[in-house]
């Protein structure tokens, strides 16, 4: 290896500087010392500041990382290869910052912003910095408003309200993602925009998620940001701080945003890998002491604003990747601890066939009731007493052989609780058939259908109800609420649905 004299080198960039300060006024200009792993160490540049945005020249640029006493450490965004040792560095003056506005719904860019979907240049409306401070209590309302992701299991159990934050947590394959992108896709015509960031995936769970995106007419209100595993650390450690300005700026703007991280673990190796690598000293799980701030900073920015300031909304549903359902690791004891509830998602749920497979027992919303609808709240409370004691007894009758006719009925109800929460991939419920579905069980309509058949019954009534009785849904979905006449009318139908065109 070449020996490197940072002395020499120091003193030859010094009179460099001494130069270039005559001509130049708000920057100045190192030299790359050495190069690779996406970080770069440079020396001159004793005006950088931290968080500051560096060229490279070719269109490369980094951001300051370290401040050390005789150098400057700088992380990479993308391919660092062609920089080499003597390169030339400029500071700009300028911390990381990104385009934003209506012409980025629709795209997928990259953290910086640039376009990545070949649909040509983006007029955006401006830039915004990607870190920058939340909001303020005074300028904070309390969350109130639903928002409806149009899954049962959720909207029901643990609903979630427009600004708050709600973590998703589960191992691998258990359906993280396809929670958030349903929820993403019962947006639509909902007045809420949304923001998918995706950290570390393959690029092509990207692309299948930007295509199910599409396909749903999904896209054309989303914006996409990617850091795929292939990107540089750095990259991947800016996406969810750049997903969140391009969300900020239309919560500022009054408008109600939805932002996914997907996912927040792969953001921390990603700012492990940096910090290791700039030999900041390592701490729990060898991730740096500042972790904590790392999620904490970004999942502060999600808020409901005041109506001073425009009533506006960012919701933020982070994700976290468990390894054996352990939740008492480093990153998820800490991000369950900045949220306002989590969704537990199971391997054991989901290989039963209970899908999403959710665990409404230990799932929890702190904030979700206040903003629930009057028809949810209605029959939705029912709905979590009986699952909770279909729990505690299925764990109990495990034991007893014979169980008496009351035991028995509560969990044949259980059972039919749990088929209702079942629900395929992208087919997210509008708030009428939801409650359509939970009400027949809850006040026993089905109690004769056969367990096994539910879910044939479920899909056939929903359809029969949009064809013969479209008012039912359409009157609860516009006025979220479910009045004494409406409940006879789902009596009614459920009835004669069941009667004379259910086939066994
Ligand atoms: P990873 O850890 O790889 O990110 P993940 O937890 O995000 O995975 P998904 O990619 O959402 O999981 O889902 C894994 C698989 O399970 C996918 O093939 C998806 O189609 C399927 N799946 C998810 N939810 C359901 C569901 N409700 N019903 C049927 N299949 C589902
Ligand atoms: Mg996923």
């Amino acid at each position: 290896m070449l020996s490197i004299q940072p002395d020499e080198i120091t003193s030859i960039l010094k009179e460099q500087i001494k130069k270039y300060e005559r001509e130049l006024t708000d920057t100045s200009t190192g030299t790359v010392l050495s190069v690779g792993d996406g970080i770069a160490r440079i020396y001159g540049l004793e005006q950088a500041k931290a968080g500051e945005l560096l060229d490279f020249g070719n269109g490369i640029v980094g951001m300051v990382f370290n401040l050390e006493e005789d150098s400057v450490g700088a992380v990479i965004f993308g391919n660092g290869r062609t920089i080499k040792e003597g390169d030339t560095v400029k500071t700009t003056g300028r911390v990381v910052e990104v385009p934003v506005g209506e012409a980025l719904l629709g795209r997928v860019v990259d953290p910086l912003g640039n376009p990545l979907d070949g649909k040509g240049p983006i007029a955006a409306s401006g830039t915004r910095l990607v870190e920058s401070p939340a909001p303020g209590i005074i300028q904070r309302k309390s969350v109130h408003e639903p928002l409806q992701t149009g899954l049962t299991a959720i909207d029901a159990m643990t609903p979630i309200g427009r600004g708050q934050r709600e973590l998703i947590i589960g191992d691998r394959q258990t359906g993280k993602t396809s929670v958030a992108i349903d929820a993403i896709l019962n947006q639509k015509g909902q007045n809420c925009l949304c923001v998918y960031v995706a950290i570390g995936q393959k690029a092509s769970t990207v692309a299948n998620v930007v295509k199910t995106l599409e396909d749903h007419d999904a896209l054309s209100y989303t914006i996409v940001v990617s850091a795929p595993a292939n990107a540089a650390p750095a990259l991947q450690f800016l996406a969810p701080y750049a997903g969140c300005a391009m969300g900020e700026y239309f919560m500022y703007k009054g408008q109600h945003v939805l932002a996914v991280y997907d996912d927040l673990t792969k953001q921390a190796w990603a700012y492990r890998e940096m910090s290791l690598l700039m030999r900041r000293p390592p701490g729990r799980e060898a991730y740096p002491g500042d972790v904590f701030y790392l999620h904490s900073r970004l999942l502060e920015r999600a808020a409901k604003l005041s109506d001073a300031m425009g009533a506006g909304s960012l919701t933020a549903l982070p994700i976290v990747e468990t390894q054996a359902n352990d939740v008492t690791a480093y990153i998820p004891t800490n991000v369950i601890s900045i949220t306002d509830g989590q969704i537990f998602l199971e391997t054991d749920l989901f290989n039963a066939g209970v899908r999403p497979a959710i665990n409404s027992g230990i799932s929890v919303s702190r904030v979700g009731g206040a903003a629930q609808t009057k028809a949810m709240k209605k029959i939705a409370g029912k709905m979590r007493l009986e699952l909770a004691q279909f729990r505690e007894l299925a764990a109990f009758s495990q034991f007893a052989s014979d169980l008496d006719k009351a035991t028995q009925d509560q969990l044949a109800r259980g059972q039919r609780l749990t088929e209702t929460l079942k629900q395929p991939v992208n087919a997210p419920f509008s708030l009428g058939k939801m409650i359509v579905q939970i009400y027949m069980v809850t006040s026993g309509l089905v109690d004769d259908v056969d367990v096994k058949q539910l879910l044939r019954f479920r899909k056939e009534l929903l359809s029969y109800l949009e064809t013969s009785h479209p008012d039912i849904e359409a009157t609860i979905s516009e006025t979220g609420l479910l009045t004494d006449e409406t409940e006879a009318k789902i009596k009614k139908v459920v009835g004669a649905f069941k009667e004379s065109v259910f086939k066994k």
